[in-house]
């Protein structure tokens, strides 16, 4: 049976893109249909053709993770936008971008934007940062999309892999799409400010070429809140003290309140840095205040 991959949804049909770079519009006809599962933009399908252009899928394979919004399957990577400036560059913001994509297996990016716009004495507190992320085991980029060749240090991480984008509105993202790919022509803020807000709410998702890769064309991870995320987990999700698992003195340490924590020596070391730790403990707070889920 032929085998795709859906790059689009729009009004029902699914267009599945085989290995030969053909395109073949699909509806859902599969055992998946029982089971109230909606083939996602991003799944991998088995598929009956009709036609050299028409056919019904049968089968999703397995996903490795999902986003709800935008609704994709199986993505490698995460590239998370943040503004030197305009907005200001926030590591709080940016930290909890970094839990959400860690939470779902996804590998993340980070990426400042707008380095035009900010003088030497700010590059110097910026590339501080990089260091300490970096240190961490993050790839970090400095990029504008302003100036020409300002993103081409990025191209190459799109080669072979699905990327979805994430960061607050305003920090670049399209911006720094369109410099990409100019065929692409996403909404930047001055056209969508223009069409007025909510008109598109109704945009579907895409996944559109660049440079060998997929890239989803509509922003992930616009929900910002900790609600699939539990305390005993956040941990993990911060990598410099995912390696310190088995350290501490107590099993289940949360490295909070319990005696001879080695995330808490580390802090005090230096060699995890006390913002990041600040932020786990606003992150674990906010988790355990949440209200139960039934
Ligand atoms: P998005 O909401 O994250 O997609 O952000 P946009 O790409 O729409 O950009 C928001 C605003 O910032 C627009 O007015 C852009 O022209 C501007 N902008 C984006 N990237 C840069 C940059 O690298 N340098 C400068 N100076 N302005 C930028
Ligand atoms: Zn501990």
């Amino acid at each position: 049976m032929p085998e795709g991959r859906i790059i689009k949804a729009l009004s029902g049909f699914y267009y599945v893109k085989t290995e030969d770079g053909e395109v073949i519009q699909c509806r859902g006809r599969g055992v998946f249909r029982k089971k109230k599962i909606t083939p996602l933009v991003g799944d991998f399908v088995k598929f009956e053709a009709d036609s050299p252009e028409e056919g019904y899928i049968i089968e999703i394979n397995p996903r490795e993770n999902e986003l709800v919004r935008p609704p994709i399957a199986n993505i490698d990577q995460a590239i998370i936008v943040n503004a030197a400036i305009q907005p200001d560059f926030s590591t709080t913001l940016l930290d909890r971008f970094l839990v959400l994509i860690e939470a779902k297996h996804i590998k993340p990016v980070i990426l400042i934007s707008k380095m035009d716009l900010i003088s030497e004495e700010e590059r110097k507190t910026i590339e501080a940062y990089r260091d300490d992320y970096e240190k961490i085991g993050y790839r970090v980029e400095l990029v504008s999309s302003k100036e020409s060749d300002g993103v081409l240090s990025i191209e190459d991480y799109f080669a072979n892999v699905v990327t979805v984008f994430a960061g607050q509105s305003g920090v670049g993202k399209s911006s720094i799409l369109n410099a990409l790919k100019p065929s692409l022509l996403l909404k930047t803020a001055a056209i969508s400010e223009s069409l007025g807000r909510g008109k598109h709410t109704t945009r579907h998702v895409e996944l559109v070429q660049v440079n060998n890769g997929l890239v989803a064309d509509t922003p992930g991870f616009s929900a910002l809140d900790f609600q699939e995320i539990e305390g005993e987990d956040l941990a993990d999700c911060f990598p410099e003290m995912h390696e310190r698992k088995g350290e501490c003195k107590f099993r289940g340490c949360m490295h909070h309140k319990e005696p001879q924590c080695a995330v808490k020596e580390a802090v005090e070391t230096g060699e995890i840095s006390s913002y990041r730790y600040e932020h786990y403990l606003t992150f674990l707070e906010e988790i355990q205040s949440r209200k139960p889920r039934y």
